[in-house]
């Protein structure tokens, strides 16, 4: 079957699309663990090398494993052409540094996941692009940071660990007006629930590391964006920098998008649930979950995204102390500081992911001594309600205790 066909809806191309089977005509996706090629002739290499032949050459510059999974990337994202790599960081990095010289410019959004603040706050800098960091959900931070020689923006949204919004479609108007090009980090949406390409994003990239995978094996990323800027600036920077994504990873990947739609949308009516049983527990004192009509932008939610998402936020009243004993009382979800797992996990920001950031930083964006971020796995949402509840009981004076 063709499932390229556009027609076709995401969950059956996920299951079928980009699969090049070989001569022996395998059911599953074959593992090409190979480096390199070979030619049954001179001229055959020479037509490789040159151009002529469009097949395979060598595995830092693609291999049928990961070119599977590129392709079943772009039916799924509506994207034109796609290249994976080994992690998420290396996507991002990719994404601008493929792009940008020394005297360019670059307008990011704040609220960025730790490593992407670093890129574009302190590894930029120092090769001559300069970086301004603005509050993504003001358009005029974002318009009056525009100067002649921005060339790039960058967002995330949902950002971590916060769950605020940015919205898309209006920022990527801003991009364009400024002749600059919207890079959007999409990983807390994932591509089933938010398509920043379709807002008028240029690029999307993601760490396949997180729900595609999802169930926390291997590390890995993607970039996908229009042909012209994939194969004439992406490319060949790959090409000659090497952060190639293994074929083994790539296939686990791959196998992963089959069942991306079952687990996610799973994921996500678990997280609604809990929010709702959560909210207004007298251990909180603020809930930030976007599919709720009481997220502070509740509007920009239902306007790009179709689901809520599979993260939640909350703070506890106490603060650290608060959000350590509630941690602590936790059964099921586990501590952990990564995300779009099987498992339940839960991460204290202020003391791991955002610890690099001033009191003063953090206090910025809005993480409390007090956050806990919650990422919602494939438990029986009962479990997980009743593992919350409960832990969220022994942080509350027993005075303040629910009847229940
Ligand atoms: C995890 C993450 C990354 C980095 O991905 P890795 O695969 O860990 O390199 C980038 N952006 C966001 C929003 C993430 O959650």
């Amino acid at each position: 079957m063709s499932a390229e066909k556009r027609e076709l809806r995401p969950a059956t191309r996920l299951v079928h699309g980009g699969t090049m089977r070989s001569q022996f005509g395998e059911t599953s996706e074959a593992m090409f663990l190979t480096q390199g090629f070979v030619y049954d002739t001179g001229e055959a290499a020479e037509a490789r090398f040159n151009g002529d032949d469009p097949g395979f050459v060598y595995s830092r510059y693609a291999n049928p494993t990961v070119a599977m999974f590129e392709e079943r990337m772009c039916l799924l994202e509506g994207a034109e052409a796609a290249r994976a790599v080994a992690s998420g960081m290396a996507a991002v990095n990719a994404a601008l540094t493929c792009d940008l010289k020394a005297g360019d410019h670059v307008v990011a959004s704040r609220a960025l996941f730790g490593s992407c603040q670093y890129i574009i706050a302190e590894l930029l800098p120092r090769f001559g692009v300069a970086s301004t960091l603005v509050d993504g959900t003001d358009l005029d931070a974002w318009r009056n940071a525009v100067r002649p020689e921005t060339r790039t923006f960058f967002l995330e949204s949902p950002a971590n660990p916060t769950l605020e919004l940015i919205d898309i479609q209006a920022v990527a108007a801003i991009a364009r007006e400024a002749g600059a090009r919207l890079v959007v980090d999409n990983v807390f949406a994932t591509p089933l629930f938010q398509q920043p390409l379709a807002l008028g994003a240029h690029t999307v990239v993601y760490s396949a590391t997180k729900h595609i995978d999802g169930q926390g094996r291997c590390l890995g990323g993607v970039v996908l964006s229009d042909a012209e800027w994939v194969e004439g600036k992406l490319a060949p920077y790959l090409k000659h920098t090497g952060p190639s994504l293994s074929p083994f990873n790539a296939w686990v990947l791959l196998k992963s998008l089959e069942t991306l739609p079952v687990r996610v949308e799973r994921q996500a009516a678990s997280a609604a649930r809990i929010a709702d049983a959560v909210a207004g527990h007298p251990a909180i004192a603020r809930l930030f979950y976007p599919g709720r009509d009481d997220h502070p932008q509740a509007g920009i939610a239902r306007r790009q995204m179709t689901a809520g998402g599979t993260m939640v936020a909350f703070e506890v009243k106490g603060g650290k102390a608060g959000a350590f004993a509630v941690s602590r009382a936790l059964e099921v979800v586990r501590i952990s500081n990564n995300l779009g797992d099987a498992k339940s996990l839960v991460t204290h920001p202020a003391t791991t992911t955002h610890q690099r950031l001033s009191d003063e930083e953090r206090a910025a964006l809005g993480i409390g001594d007090g956050l806990l971020r919650l990422s919602v796995g494939l438990e029986d949402p009962e479990d997980l309600v009743e593992d919350l509840l409960r832990a969220l009981d022994t942080a509350v004076p027993s005075e303040l205790r629910r009847a229940s």
